[in-house]
């Protein structure tokens, strides 16, 4: 099957007519389809349809936007499956995590069916009498979204969605690794009543299509998710524009367990937080730091139930843990765990590939854990986006502080304790943009405000009200109803 682009209303391939092949994880033989490998002039063309679109859409009231969110939620409950699994197909993990992936879709479409009818701003006193003070949030332009491959419908909906709402137009350039699922919810789009040029859909490398974004001069804002390596490409690119820049990067997220909490919930906490989508997760778990008194217990329950993960393709109903998602990625776990061995960290349980049966034909890998690591090793300070654990030892709550925090990055973080004076102590110390007490570091809800501190971004949070943040500008404005000049700030006598 041969996909296309969207550019102006219309469906078509790149003009260079080159194109790439994407094939599953989960059986490298199988081929997904094939999608434009564009270049600098579709964007071109993409941004200018955009910029030709926008009068009109940012003219439209809020709310009538709001309608044609909630058709779009509606389109994406009625494709739940399909799309779920396509996702799996196209990018390994596992059903039932790809239908919450399409989920968190139809949530984010949904609230923001809501926040059409509340977009508020601010009425706020005047230092002056018969003077009246207030803010308007408005559209910045045409916005330019780049996305990663690991939550394909959900990620790109963090950021289509509200930057629409708000009367942006778009130009979208996801993932070569999940360009299916974004080719449909482009359809869906235009299906609820998104005209031609609001949306546009450029596929591509990044190093192409996600450069010629970043220096288009119609582009006013730029939200990406992804590495931290093109996180800080892109600020600088950005910079040199003055374009607005949100970023949401990587993160090395660590679960705390003291030796007062339920094990066995904070076992089944790790267990979904380290190997659910394969550990390829912004906010997987990939730190485990365990009080000195439960250190022995908690390990051998850990690797009982990890050495059990049920691994294989994601379409399959029974699997837990589905493949990597490229050979790169495969060849970059390997080479953590002979980092990690090198280091002199334990190798308690995987550490090598998976080739059971059909499994030969992918990038399967095992659930892996890493015992006695250190702080300052390389596994457990750097993103290894794969399906490996390093566990620990701390001997109290402030050590295990210490632990959790001496990373660069600082976006996820959880706490297992019974003792809630203890939990919320802590929960003021740790530094992460994100902390879950008694839950695994994984678990985002699309209605509160999600992102990190440190490397993991540049301070905006995307979800809930505060991703508008990001695709508005404030507009301040002053109505002065006395009849004559008043000099804010400047002594009068009375
Ligand atoms: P990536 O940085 O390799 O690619 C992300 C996107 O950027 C892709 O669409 C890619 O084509 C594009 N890109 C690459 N180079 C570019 C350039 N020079 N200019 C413009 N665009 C360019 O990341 P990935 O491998 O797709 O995703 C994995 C990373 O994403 C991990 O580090 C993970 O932690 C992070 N991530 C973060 C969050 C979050 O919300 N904090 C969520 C999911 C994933």
């Amino acid at each position: 099957m041969v996909y296309k682009n969207y550019i102006s209303g219309r469906w078509g391939s790149a003009l260079s007519e080159e194109t790439f092949v994407k094939r599953n994880p989960a059986n490298k033989e199988e081929r997904i389809g094939e999608f434009p490998l564009s270049g600098t002039r579709d964007v071109n063309l993409a941004c200018q349809a955009a910029k030709e679109a926008l009068p009109k859409w940012r003219a439209l009231p809020m709310p009538t936007r709001g309608e044609i969110m909630k058709q779009f939620g509606d389109l994406l409950t009625e494709h739940k499956e399909e799309l779920a699994r396509i996702e799996t197909r196209e990018m390994g993990k596992v059903l039932n995590e790809t239908r919450g992936d399409v989920q968190e879709g139809i949530d984010t479409a949904y609230y923001a069916f809501g926040e059409a009818r509340r977009f508020f701003g601010h009425t706020v006193p005047s230092e002056l009498p018969d003077k009246l003070c207030l803010t308007f949030r408005r559209p910045i332009g045409v916005a330019g979204l780049i996305t990663p491959w690991n939550f394909p419908v959900a990620i790109p909906c963090w950021k289509l969605v509200p930057a629409l709402l708000s009367g942006n137009t778009v130009v979208f350039k996801p993932s070569r690794e999940a360009p299916h699922s974004s080719t449909r919810i482009v359809e869906l789009l235009t299906e609820a009543g998104v005209p031609g040029g609001v949306v546009n859909l450029v596929h591509g490398a990044g190093t192409t299509v996600g450069e010629a974004i970043l220096s288009h001069p119609d582009i006013g804002v730029v939200s990406f998710t992804g590495s931290v390596e093109t996180g800080r490409r892109i600020a600088e690119a950005c910079g040199k524009t003055l374009k607005r820049v949100s970023l949401e990067l990587g993160g090395k997220n660590g679960q705390i367990v003291l030796s007062d909490a339920n094990l066995d919930l904070a076992l089944e906490g790790v267990l979904w937080g380290a190997f659910g989508t394969t550990g390829q997760r912004c906010t997987a778990t990939s730190r485990l730091i365990l009080e000195e008194k439960i250190y022995d217990e908690f390990l051998t329950m850990l690797i009982a139930r990890a050495e059990k993960v049920k691994i294989g393709n994601g379409l399959n109903e029974d699997m837990e843990m589905g493949p990597l998602i490229s050979e790169k990625q495969l060849e970059k776990v390997k080479k953590y765990v002979e980092i990690g061995k090198s280091e002199g960290a334990k190798l308690a349980c995987g550490g090598e590939v998976y080739t059971e049966g059909e499994c030969a034909k992918g990038y399967f890998f095992k659930p892996t854990i890493f015992a006695e690591v250190k702080p300052d090793m390389r596994i457990a300070r750097e993103e290894i986006f794969g399906p490996v654990l390093s566990v620990i030892r701390v001997r109290d709550v402030d050590e295990a502080i210490r632990a959790i925090n001496d990373s660069s990055y600082g976006l996820s973080s959880s706490i297992y304790t019974r003792d809630i004076n203890k939990a919320l102590k802590a929960r003021q110390r740790i530094e992460a943009g994100i902390t879950y007490i008694n839950g695994p570091t994984i678990g985002a809800e699309c209605n509160l405000p999600f992102g990190g501190v440190k490397n993991t971004g540049n301070g905006h949070r995307e979800g809930g009200w505060t991703v508008y943040e990001i695709f508005t500008e404030i507009q301040t404005v002053y109505i002065d109803y006395s009849g004559k000049l008043q000099k804010a700030q400047i002594d009068t006598e009375q």
